[in-house]
């Protein structure tokens, strides 16, 4: 048995959708796998998601999935000494606390009423390449495996991505730039309900620990730590169960729900497409490595690629050539920003928590209006000179 189609999309989180629905809106035969038996479940995300984002990927606010709305930020020095910032001055994944289960399912609608079939329990097992050029995809359903011919693969298919690895393409990422997470849907705790909260220094090695608000008496409670710091099978487990009992109006909470994932920290990566292929979202290590937020650039990057899929369908043209379109399109918009927030998070993983200390009480001092790193490193020259000594490459 085998399928023909133009386009084969591997994976139905937000990238694999806006894919979908973008080539399939351009005209083009479009298929989605999912292995999963239902789409956006089990969640694996701290639903964090910033409101300029919703517009810049042509989505209007819904209560459908959205399940709290947050007015900024507080950033926690170790001490516990805070600064807070405005939604607009946060990263990317302030503003709403959404339903990511039900989000996901809505970006797969879309891309449904734009002429997609979706396969769900249906796992890409392999690439068929062919002459040079992936050529498709081995697939199986239940016991039945069985190719699907397409002139373009676009793998979305997550962190654990093993399309762009068939394809030859690399992806590897190194432990330091990976974070291992671990998080509670926490209920009856005390947390402000107007901010979403960030936690820096030791409480999480290499990353960070964030309270997530979803309404009253609720919150999405998790920590990422880098995996170059993690010494014991379970370290995520002992380190948020620890920041929970430290912190007064967590610990009289209780979870109802684990979610254990992995994300990428790292810098973008050399290549994400060939003769036949493109990689977005988290297989294309999209994710902005400052905050571990990646539904935006995913959907940005899959909206992209779904737009050149259909030229390329409609040109005839599938070479690595032509498909580097999406590749220079996704850098021009967000590549320098990904590596600078690299570069900062590289070097902010490596304060202590004295320091940490110091950088938050300098930046809480001078009302630094934005949260960009240049703007944080002028403040605190002001008051430590000492600190900026190793960041003077930002200066
Ligand atoms: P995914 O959403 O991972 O989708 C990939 C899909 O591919 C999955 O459905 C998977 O089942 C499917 N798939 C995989 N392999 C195959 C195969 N062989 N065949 C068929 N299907 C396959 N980001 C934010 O923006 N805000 C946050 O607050 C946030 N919190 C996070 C908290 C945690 C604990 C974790 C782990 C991640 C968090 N992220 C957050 C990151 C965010 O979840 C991802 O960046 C986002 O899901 C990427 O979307 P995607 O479509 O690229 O991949």
């Amino acid at each position: 048995m085998s399928y023909d189609y133009d386009v084969a999309v591997v994976g139905a989180g937000p990238a694999g959708s806006m894919a979908a629905k973008n080539a399939a809106a351009g005209g083009a035969k479009v298929v989605m796998l999912e292995k999963r038996a239902e789409i956006g479940v089990p969640i694996r995300c701290g639903e964090g998601l910033d409101k300029r984002s919703v517009v810049k990927i042509g989505l209007t606010p819904n209560k459908k999935w959205i399940a709290h709305e947050v007015k900024g930020a507080r950033i926690f020095a170790p001490d516990g000494s805070h600064l807070e910032l405005t939604e607009e001055m946060a990263g990317n994944e302030v503003g709403y606390i959404i339903k990511r289960d039900i989000f996901d399912k809505e970006l797969a609608k879309d891309a449904i009423r734009a002429g997609t079939n979706i396969m769900i329990k249906t796992s890409a097992i392999d690439v068929i390449k062919k002459d040079g050029y992936i050529k498709g995809i081995k697939a199986r359903h239940f016991n039945k495996v069985f190719d699907i011919n397409a002139k373009i693969v676009i793998g979305a298919d997550g962190f654990e991505s093993q399309v762009g690895r068939w394809a030859g393409i690399d992806t590897k990422v190194k432990p330091k730039d990976v974070y291992s997470c671990l998080q509670y849907d926490m209920i009856g705790i005390d947390v402000s309900p107007d901010f979403s909260e960030f936690h820096l220094g030791t409480c999480a090695p290499g990353g960070y620990a964030w309270v997530f608000p979803k309404g009253e008496h609720r919150a999405n409670v998790g920590l990422g730590l880098a995996v170059n710091k993690i010494k014991e099978k379970g370290d995520p487990k002992r380190y948020l169960d620890r920041f929970v009992e430290n912190h007064d109006y967590l610990k009289k909470g209780t979870p109802i729900a684990h979610i254990a994932g992995a994300v990428s920290v790292c810098a973008p990566i050399e290549k994400t497409v060939d003769n036949g292929i493109m990689l977005v979202g988290d297989a294309a290590r999209q994710i902005d490595p400052m905050t571990g937020g990646g539904i935006t650039n995913g959907c940005v990057a899959g909206q992209m690629a779904g737009e050149v899929a259909a030229e390329a369908v409609k040109a005839k043209n599938y070479s690595a050539e032509f498909l580097s379109r999406y590749e220079k399109a996704w850098r021009a918009d967000f590549e320098d920003k990904s590596y600078m927030n690299w570069m900062a998070k590289e070097k902010l993983t490596q304060l202590t928590d004295d320091t940490l200390n110091k950088l938050i009480h300098a930046i809480s001092d001078v009302k630094v209006e934005k949260i960009r790193i240049i703007d944080l490193l002028h403040a605190v020259r002001e008051k430590y000179p000492e600190l900026v000594k190793e960041f003077e490459e930002f200066l």
